[in-house]
């Protein structure tokens, strides 16, 4: 049978995602925002709760055989669907309790068994300064951004360790984390074949985690760079080693840059939606020459075309998520979706801010921090 409705389950978990992003992010949103930190008393509730392991642990991207299989999963679908409901609630806050959702990826897809077990058990438990561990993905490079094949960060060989120097940039998590999965290449020349990952606890010497940057949007989560000075690591936290899964770093970094697309993708539909209704809401108590402004049918058509782009988004986005449960290659529709969620939410932002007119632009109005969140997306 063919459906796009949700099923019975997954519309009960939406509605505790709508239930809590409602009650315990939006309230709190604004003064994140403002402070532009991490919620660390949040985080440490949904530590408590289970939900930040959970959404750490979450699968957004297709581990693709390229068939559909019959014990379909609905793990990505759900993902994506509980994403958008945070995002709506505040998409930094949310970007907070996933990021480290990147670092497990690739430590997912090629460490073995050992390093799995190591990377959830670091993140067990509170750091020295009492809050949630989190673990962060350093790619991003400042001379070769996300260009893989470009990384600048050597991993030297020597004995039973490597030695790494080079740096990082715009690591979500990046000055807290209390574990790294950082990229590297083993010989800069070799482009993409060489590039390998490891996983490096904070307290390696050499390894120096960067200041906080501050951003136009997404505030509440922290983004930083990183230095590796001659930091030195066991050659047994090269993710897969030993497994015979080492080569496939390229793989796993382009899996990793996969994982990222629906993601953003849900994240930016929760901002827009979150701007829709609010300036519906506007539209339909604030009355201009006599009746509603949602009456005015300068405002009522573009909230309707707005309306229109988020749906058609979330159903590129279900579409991509079920692929991936179905084992299914979706890198294509991934794309389709980021490209089409992203610029659709930066509509429907920018629409808010002309509805609500001056208190559109006004600090401490939610549309004016949509519209700077939702702009982080689009890069
Ligand atoms: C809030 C936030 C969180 C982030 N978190 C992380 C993280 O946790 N870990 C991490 O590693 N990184 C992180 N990043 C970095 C992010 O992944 C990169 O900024 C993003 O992937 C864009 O990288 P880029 O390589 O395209 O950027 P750049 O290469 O610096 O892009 C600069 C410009 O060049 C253009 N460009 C790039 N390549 C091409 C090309 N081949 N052809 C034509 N034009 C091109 C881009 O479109 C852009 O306009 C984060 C960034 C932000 C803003």
């Amino acid at each position: 049978m063919f459906t796009l409705e949700l099923t019975e389950p997954m519309q009960a978990v939406r509605n505790l995602a709508y239930t809590y992003a409602r009650d315990e992010i939006r309230p709190i949103a604004a003064q994140y925002d403002e402070l532009e930190e991490m919620p660390w008393p949040f985080l440490k509730r949904a530590a408590q709760s289970g939900l930040l392991s959970g959404l750490t642990r979450m699968e957004l991207s297709s581990k693709a055989v390229g068939r559909r299989q019959d014990d379909v999963s609905s793990a990505s679908l759900m993902a994506t669907v509980i994403m958008e409901e945070l995002a709506w609630g505040c998409a930094g806050i949310t970007m907070a309790l996933a990021s480290s959702s990147l670092a497990w990826n690739p430590v997912q897809a090629m460490g073995n068994s050992e390093q799995q077990k190591f990377f959830l058990e670091t993140l067990s438990g509170l750091d020295e300064q009492g809050r949630p561990k989190l673990a962060a993905m350093g790619l991003t490079e400042p001379e070769a951004g996300s260009d893989i094949s470009r990384l600048r960060t050597v991993a030297v060989p020597d004995g039973s360790h490597y030695i790494l120097n080079g740096s990082k940039r715009f690591m979500s998590n990046g000055a807290s984390a209390s574990i790294y999965v950082v990229w590297a290449t083993l010989d800069p020349s070799a482009g993409r074949a060489a590039v390998r990952a490891f996983l490096i606890p904070r307290s390696t010497p050499g390894l120096i985690p960067g200041k906080k940057e501050r951003k136009l949007g997404i505030r509440a989560s922290e983004t930083a760079g990183l230095t590796l000075e001659d930091c030195r690591v066991p050659a047994e936290m090269m993710l897969g080693y030993g497994s015979g899964r080492a080569p496939r770093g390229l793989a796993a970094a382009k899996s990793l840059l996969e994982t990222t697309r629906p993601l953003v993708a849900a994240l930016a539909l929760g901002i827009g939606r979150a701007a829709l209704e609010y300036a519906m809401e506007y539209a339909q108590t604030q009355v201009r020459d006599g009746k509603p402004l949602a009456q005015h049918q300068s405002v009522a058509f573009p909230l309707a075309e707005v309306a229109a782009e988020l749906t058609a988004a979330r159903l590129l986005l279900w579409k991509a998520a079920e692929m991936a449960d179905c084992m299914l290659h979706n890198i294509k529709e991934n794309a389709m979706a980021k490209f089409y969620a992203v610029p659709a939410a930066m509509r429907a932002a920018s629409l808010a801010v002309s509805i609500l007119g001056p208190e559109g632009v006004r600090k401490g109005c939610p549309v004016e921090k949509w519209f700077r969140d939702v702009r982080v997306f689009d890069i």
